[in-house]
């Protein structure tokens, strides 16, 4: 895994109002959107930045609800997205969509936490593992946060999707899909176990 950083900070603010210049510009009838997801679904999917829900979902401005967070785990807080998505926002089905080469699989709790307890600047990863580039300003606190790593990419798929179905606030009658995104080549692939522990 390698990186690349722009030089300096403040290069990405000017070029991001520039684009949002631009969308501006051809924003055209979106102005008109309703506020609930026009086709009544919801994604769950990894912050990993080569996907595009609305690329591989095939989704415009005002169709439906993206939950985004490292992994596309079912966290407490993609819950509490879910539960308002459908009890307020009329959303239907709900899929979970986890990744192929999610950095998720690369790192450990402990790992994290032993990076974060010594410095706070980004670490770099070689086959010797993670390591500090510099040490100092680190913080324990970490040791509070469940990062919710996986080791297994379909089992976080059907893990998530069971902990989704299981949820006292989440409405039985909510088929919750689970898939596989292909980094490769784009394609969804579905991981029949969890689609069936989210039947409604
Ligand atoms: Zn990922």
């Amino acid at each position: 895994m390698s990186a690349t950083f722009a030089k300096e900070t403040g290069f990405v603010l000017q070029e991001v109002l520039n684009a949002n210049h631009n969308y501006v510009q051809s924003f055209g009838d979106k102005s008109k959107l309703a506020l609930p997801p026009a086709r009544q679904f919801a994604i769950l999917t990894c912050m990993d930045a080569r996907l595009d829900p609305a690329k591989y979902a095939g989704l415009s401005e005002g169709d439906a609800h993206v939950i985004r967070n490292a992994g596309g785990r079912a966290s407490d807080d993609a819950i509490r997205s879910l539960i308002i998505s459908h009890k307020l926002l009329g959303t239907k089905e709900w899929f979970v969509i986890h990744h192929t080469d999610c950095g998720m699989e690369l790192f450990t709790d402990d790992i994290i936490r032993g990076l974060l307890a010594k410095s706070l600047t980004t670490a770099t990863v070689d086959e010797n593992g993670w390591r500090n580039v510099t040490e100092e300003g680190g913080s324990e606190e970490a040791n509070f946060i469940p990062f919710l790593t996986f080791t297994n990419l379909a089992n976080s798929v059907t893990e998530d999707v069971k902990r989704i179905k299981a949820h006292p606030l989440v409405n039985k009658s909510i088929p919750v899909y689970g898939y596989i995104y292909d980094v490769k080549s784009g394609q969804l692939i579905e991981v029949p176990e969890a689609t069936e522990a989210g039947k409604a």
